[in-house]
Formats: C-alpha cells, sequence, structure tokens
C-alpha cells in the first residue's frame, strides 16, 4: 500500500518532524556556531564552513519554508523581506528592464525608484491586474522580470499569478511574487507558473512581530537562483540562527492562525461594508472588489487577514478614528496575532496611490465580535 501524502500542516505543526539525535528532543536545538572543524584530510565532511554562508537552523526553517510553497529549488531566509526582495532586483544585469506592480509594498517601490536605478535597471510600475496594460509594458528580449504583489498593499489588488506567467515567459522573463500577504496556506505561487517567491516572512509567517526576517523561494535551481544565493553569501544577507529558530516556531502555528485571521477578516469586512461611516471596504473576498473572480480562483480557503477602509469623512476622521482605538494597536507591519490599525497615506508619501481616507487592518487572532466592537466606537468616535 502507498503511504498518503501527509498535509502541509502535519508537517509544519511538527517543523517536519526532525528528532536530535542526541537527546531525542522534540524541538531540535539552535545552532549558533560561527565555525565548523576541518576534516583531517582537511575537507568540510558536514557541508557547514562557517556561519556567513551557511546555518543548520536556517537549513531546518528553510526546508519548512520550501514544503509549504512547494518550492523544488529549496527557500532562501535572509535577514528582512527587503534583504530578499532586493537580492532578486541585485540578480539582474545593468540595463535590464523590470515591470513592477504600481500598487506595491511602498519601501520596496522607493528602492526600486532610486537604488535600483542607480544599479542600471530600467523599471516601469503598472497596474499588473491589468494584463493588456502589462503586455504593453513588457519588452519581449528585455523584460526580464516582472514583479507582482498579490494581493497588494494597500489597496488589496489581486494579481492573476498563472496570466501573468505565461505573458513574463512569453517574452523570456521571470516572474517574481511578493506573496507576504496570502501566504502559502492560501496562494503557492510556484504551483500557478511563478518563478521566484518572496516573503516578508516578518509577517504571517513568524506570525508574532517578533522576528524581521524574508524568503526566496524557487523551483528551477538555475543559474539565477545561484546568483541569489552568491549574493546573500556574499553581501552577508543570512537570517541569523535564533531568528530562524523563532520563524520556524511560528510556521507551526501557520496554518491555525491564518484560518482564524482570514475567516476573521471576512467577518469583518461584510460587517464594515454596511457600516454608515464606512464609504469603501476593500477586501479580495467581497464579491463587489474588482480582484474577486481571480482570488476566488487563485486563493484557497480563504482571502487573507488584510483589510482596508475609506472613512466616510475623509483623511481627517480616518485619523482621528485610529487615535480611538483601544483593542487594536496603532502601528504599521501585519500578520502578527494582534490586530493593527494604520493610516497608509501619512506612511506612504508622495507617489503613493493610497488614498488619504483609507485605513489598513491586519487581522489578529483575537474575538472578532471584541474587534469590531472597537472598530464601531473608534469610527464614531473619529466622526464625533
Ligand atoms: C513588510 C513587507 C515587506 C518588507 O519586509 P521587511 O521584513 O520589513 O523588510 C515586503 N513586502 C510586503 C508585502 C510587506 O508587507
Amino acid at each position: 500500500m502507498t503511504k498518503r501524502p501527509l498535509h502541509p500542516r502535519s508537517l509544519a505543526a511538527q517543523a517536519l518532524g526532525k528528532i536530535d539525535p542526541l537527546t531525542k528532543a522534540v524541538v531540535p536545538p539552535i545552532h549558533v556556531s560561527t565555525t565548523y572543524i576541518r576534516d583531517e584530510d582537511n575537507a568540510y565532511s558536514s557541508g557547514f564552513i562557517y556561519g556567513r554562508p551557511d546555518n543548520e537552523t536556517v537549513h531546518e526553517a528553510q526546508a519548512v519554508l520550501a514544503m509549504l510553497e512547494e518550492a523544488k529549488a529549496g527557500a532562501l531566509l535572509f535577514g528582512s523581506g527587503m534583504a530578499a526582495a532586493t537580492a532578486v532586483f541585485q540578480a539582474l544585469s545593468p540595463g535590464d528592464h523590470v515591470v513592477a506592480s504600481k500598487v506595491m509594498y511602498w519601501a520596496l517601490r522607493a528602492w526600486l525608484l532610486t537604488e535600483a536605478t542607480r544599479w542600471g535597471l530600467k523599471i516601469d510600475f503598472v497596474e499588473t491586474d491589468d494584463l493588456a496594460r502589462l503586455k504593453e509594458a513588457v519588452k519581449p528580449g528585455v523584460t526580464k522580470l516582472i514583479w507582482a504583489e498579490t494581493p497588494s498593499n494597500p489597496l488589496w489588488t489581486i494579481t492573476d499569478i498563472a496570466a501573468v506567467a505565461k505573458i513574463a515567459h512569453a517574452a523570456g522573463a521571470r516572474l517574481a511574487v511578493d506573496s507576504t500577504c496570502a501566504s502559502p496556506v492560501h496562494t503557492r505561487p510556484l504551483t500557478l507558473g511563478a518563478d521566484i517567491v518572496m516573503h516578508a516572512a516578518t509577517k504571517v509567517l513568524n506570525g508574532h512581530s517578533d522576528v524581521v526576517a524574508g524568503a526566496l523561494c524557487a523551483n528551477a535551481d538555475d543559474e539565477f537562483w545561484n546568483r541569489i544565493k552568491t549574493i546573500r553569501k556574499g553581501q552577508g544577507g543570512i537570517l541569523g540562527p535564533f531568528e530562524a529558530y523563532l520563524l520556524m516556531r511560528g510556521m507551526r502555528t501557520l496554518h491555525v492562525r491564518q484560518e482564524r485571521q482570514s475567516a476573521s477578516a471576512m467577518a469583518l469586512a461584510q460587517k464594515l461594508s454596511a457600516h454608515p461611516l464606512v464609504s469603501r471596504v476593500l477586501y479580495p473576498g467581497l464579491p463587489q472588489h474588482p480582484g474577486h473572480d481571480i482570488a476566488a480562483r487563485q486563493m484557497e480557503g480563504g482571502f487573507g487577514f488584510m483589510l482596508s477602509v475609506q472613512v466616510s469623512g475623509g483623511e481627517a476622521a480616518a485619523v482621528k478614528s485610529a487615535a480611538h482605538v483601544e483593542l487594536y494597536k496603532r502601528a504599521t507591519s501585519l500578520g502578527g496575532v494582534e490586530s493593527l490599525i494604520e493610516h497608509r497615506a501619512s506612511i506612504e508619501g508622495a507617489g503613493s496611490p493610497c488614498p488619504p481616507d483609507l485605513l489598513r487592518l491586519s487581522t489578529g487572532i483575537e474575538d472578532v465580535e471584541d474587534l469590531y466592537a472597537d472598530l464601531d466606537q473608534a469610527l464614531k468616535a473619529g466622526h464625533g
């Protein structure tokens, strides 16, 4: 009889089930050594030489993420989401053309506009959810990378990964997807044709707002992936072992957290849609969201934990409402077990597509009735 393959949630819960051979511990030890003994014949039979290129705790966390993303070439962990994302762009060559989502994580957009252009990359920002516009922007043979974030900050725009992968590949380009807000629980971009998946593991993968980390995953162990490995090693971008351990601990509960957070986000989106002080709710789970049909196809088991609301009283009322939350925490970042609220326009600055009356909500695992009651009282106070 062939053995039934285990569900990813079972494998993640046990961090792939590795038992420490020395003590039989079910939680693996944290490997902190920066250096490793050479064999008498001068070889390194363990495969470990030095702490900047490699670390066993990092390997273990990478294996869990690679399993979750179904990444055949594996995963690489970095010291932050930005370190992971920028390694992909640095693996390109001067003069290469990049097409990136117009609605995307603001700090990466800022880096692309400043540092990446200084490195000689040519970058166009387009709505990657508009396939006709995207096709126009892609230059066959010249465009080397399409970078799409989906659902994308802070409007939760949905990009059709399978369709964009086809456009990229027809032009001889790769597709990289920032899948931070979908997480592998809802979407596995590599199975839909993407070449690289990026995560700000700082967010829901770790889930406890106590680690800054980033990750890349790939299917093909090709020259591009090896350049990314060389960049991580050369620039010292590897995640530290303590953070890798915490991230692995976080990923053990990823499925239960994500399921609760997405279910609560959906309930909040529905209730807030009927709230008299909310003019618009942006959430891909709502049928009126422009990306809903694609999201329903490409996201499994929920539409994620992120939503935004536009407040009926405009920017001043949005800022004032955020000032009155009691249970929600008024802070940047997302994906933790605690719910966060943020007036995004004041963070993103000039050039951002974020409307000034928008509040971004990261849904945690608190009781959803408590969350709604807090938003309701804050909106009322914000319009008082
Ligand atoms: C936070 C975030 C990043 C950057 O990750 P850091 O760990 O903060 O460097 C990139 N993309 C998205 C979607 C994010 O939310």
